[in-house]
């Protein structure tokens, strides 16, 4: 490694005096912040960030990435945070050295194929600012090159990583030469008895191939000079890991992949590139079905070139491709995807035609404008604007489009994970359930038995599944619980008959079903449970008795309410009736039945009416919280309204809604308060808290 200064002097090459100037001064600071740390190699530490900026400085990236590069571990290793690196270097340097630890965080844990890609995927979505893929990139290249002194374990765990994650996107961001050395240098440390008796063999078989090689060449150079044709030709070899990846997957033996030959052409023009294939397959005749013209067809992602095969000297096939300069240019920096090319899924996903956009409009800025400032703007490009990628207790990761809520990711794992859930950890920390879902987040979903859909939950999941899942069940559960209350009230109306349920025989449920055009037996339960028919009436007919008789006892106990029954039974808004009000049932045609207090002045002319009247008590054991109002009337003083609210609170009850009527008079206001309650018992303690508040005058709950 030359010495700091050899390196400050090759990069002042392509940078400006001042911003050289910044760079050398990122060095001495993260010089003094490593001061004392070592590599395992025993070299002082900052020898790694220097040479990372080195590598940068090779692809000729802006100062602030090299200043970003000599800092990038500081955070992490050293106390210097981050408003200090802003502070000093300014915000651009301070977040792409964020950028960087932050993906440093994130450990790649499972060994599943199908995560490696979200993984890769989540690593670019993190980035936000491509440079801290190159930054991060450039960071693994340097730390594979100096692996043999780190121990086993960790080297294992390093080129798996390497292999599995950084080449692919080195190679997907056409970073060619960097991946098939992170490629090759993984593959070395993996399996160092493989990569031995690969590379002694590829290097025997390219000594013997020499002569032949260049023989080809030759006749090819001179073919084309004959017909007037400017070009150069070149070999094209294959790296060591590709050729041990094709024997692998294509169960080739060692001769077959390498015993192709390799050549590309690049000539002057779109024109040339014809003739020139002309010519060669004068020189040597084409094998059929191998000619690929991606000149007047490019592919997906702008790649051109003539591809054709032929039948060489012995047999030997050759392969050519056949370019322009320019459409070289644009292979080799990385627009032509090199992966693309040789990669075995044949349609372009949303992320490589989103790169393969950032790549080319970057290279057309570079080319036309040179204005650097717009290159820096189009080096900011959010990868995936649509999808944010979490990991699962277990470190799965999982894609989920953007706006997804904690409810979505539940029902993305399972559809009773989502029905069942009651809250959220993310990343250790309890939030609510409509959380927005971050990058990088790792997600556990807290479930309980009893839990079930909450309605609300509509008003912010934005997955389809999530949604129809939460209407389906609320749906059956409307249908549910109309039964469950169809079926006490038959009951009762059976026990006041001096009959029961279980008495009745089958065929008589089958005759009932029938004579009333009913579907099913759980229909006509639902009916009564939402008031359409009369249970009475049903428990008559079950039993063959004819109408009712006026004096049949109509309610003959009560029907217990426990008040979570959800849509089967609703609570009155005029009177909002709480847990220790006297309370009377009132059936609603295809409402079911409605809970009023005994004293509710709406319920005056329906008490006239007792068929629709049912007694009903309610469960002891219920826990639901249920809204009251209450009004106060307070003398106007500043701050009462926080006094109340202080008091309400005091009494682990929660506001729902305040509404506030100054009086004309302007010396008292009204207040109205919606709050929620277990029982009377509760209520009467907050209202006597709320008494003791010296400007309250008058306090009472609000009914109808
Ligand atoms: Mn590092």
């Amino acid at each position: 490694m030359p010495e700091a200064a050899t390196l400050f002097k090759e990069w002042s090459g392509y940078l400006k005096a001042e911003d050289l100037a910044q760079v050398e001064s990122a060095y001495h600071f993260s010089q003094s912040a490593h001061e004392g740390q070592f590599r395992k190699s025993g070299e002082p530490y900052i020898s790694h960030p220097l040479a990372v900026a080195n590598i940068l400085a090779q692809w000729h990236l802006d100062s602030q990435a090299l200043t970003a590069a000599l800092l990038h571990d500081v955070m992490e290793d050293t106390s210097v945070t981050k408003t200090e690196i802003s502070r000093k270097f300014g915000k651009p340097v301070a977040d792409l050295v964020d950028g960087v630890s932050k993906l440093d965080k994130i450990e790649f844990e499972t060994q599943e194929k199908a995560q490696a890609e979200n993984f890769r995927k989540m690593l670019l979505a993190m980035a936000r600012d491509v440079r801290v893929i190159l930054i991060k990139l450039a960071d693994r290249l340097h730390n594979m090159r100096t692996l043999d002194s780190v121990d086993d374990v960790r080297r294992n765990r390093i080129a798996r990583e390497t292999l599995e994650i950084y080449a692919p996107i080195a190679n997907r961001l056409g970073l060619n030469s960097i991946f098939q050395e992170l490629e090759d240098l993984s593959f070395r440390h993996l399996y160092p008895d493989r990569y031995r008796v690969l590379a002694k063999a590829v290097k025997a078989a390219r000594g013997n191939r020499r002569e032949v090689v260049s023989k080809v060449m030759e006749s090819i150079k001179q073919r084309l000079k004959d017909n007037k044709v400017e070009a150069q030709v070149h070999g094209r070899e294959k790296h060591l890991h590709s050729i041990y990846r094709k024997m692998r997957e294509k169960s080739l033996s060692f001769s077959q992949v390498l015993d192709v030959f390799g050549f590309r052409i690049i000539v002057k023009d779109v024109h040339s590139c014809y003739i020139a294939l002309g010519v060669l397959h004068g020189l040597f005749k084409p094998i059929p079905g191998k000619f690929k013209d991606y000149v007047a067809i490019p592919k997906a992602n702008g790649y051109q070139s003539l591809h054709t095969k032929l039948f060489g000297p012995f047999g030997t096939p050759i392969e050519v491709q056949i370019r322009t300069a320019d459409m070289h240019k644009i292979a080799e920096a990385g627009v032509a995807s090199h992966w693309l090319y040789k990669s075995s899924d044949t349609s372009l996903s949303d992320l490589q035609k989103k790169t393969h956009q950032w790549l080319q409009s970057l290279l057309e800025i570079q080319s036309e404008s040179g204005d650097s400032i717009e290159f820096l703007e189009h080096l900011k490009v959010d990868l995936f604007p649509d999808e944010v990628y979490v990991f699962t207790p277990r470190g799965q990761i999982m894609a989920l489009p953007r706006g997804a809520t904690a409810v979505d990711y539940a029902y993305a794992v399972h559809t009773d994970i989502g029905n069942r859930c009651v809250a959220v950890k993310i990343n250790q920390e309890l939030m609510p359930l409509r959380a927005e879902l971050r990058n990088g987040d790792r997600i556990e979903i807290i479930t309980a038995s009893h839990a079930r859909p909450n309605p609300l939950w509509l008003n912010f999941v934005i997955t389809g599944k999530a949604r129809s899942h939460i209407r389906h069940y609320l749906k059956t559960m409307h249908l549910q619980e109309s039964e469950q209350l169809g079926e006490r009230l038959l009951h009762q109306a059976l026990d006041s008959l001096n009959s029961g349920l279980p008495k009745i025989e089958e065929s008589r449920w089958d005759k009932l079903v029938r004579d009333s055009n009913a579907k099913s037996r759980q229909e006509i339960l639902a009916d009564i449970g939402l008031g359409k028919r009369l249970g009475v009436v049903v428990a008559r007919q079950l039993l063959s008795l004819g109408e009712p008789l006026p004096g049949d006892n109509l309610s003959p106990g009560s029907v217990v309410i426990r008040g979570s029954e959800g849509m089967a039974i609703q609570f009155a808004k005029c009177c909002s009736p709480i847990p220790g009000d006297p309370i009377i049932g009132i059936i609603n045609k295809g409402q079911g039945m409605v809970i009023h207090t005994h004293d509710c002045p709406g319920i005056v002319k329906t008490r006239m009416d007792p068929e629709r009247l049912l007694d009903v008590a309610w469960d002891p054991e219920s826990t639901k919280l249920f809204e009251v109002r209450v009004k106060l009337v307070v003398a106007n003083q500043r701050g009462v309204l926080a006094k109340v609210a202080a008091e309400i609170a005091e009494g682990e009850s929660n506001i729902q809604n305040v509404a506030v009527n100054p009086e004309d008079s302007g010396s008292y206001t009204d207040m109205y308060f919606t709050i929620q309650v277990s029982n009377r018992l509760h209520l009467a303690r907050i209202m006597r808290g709320m008494r003791l508040i010296p400007e309250v005058v008058r306090i009472n709950r609000v009914k109808g």
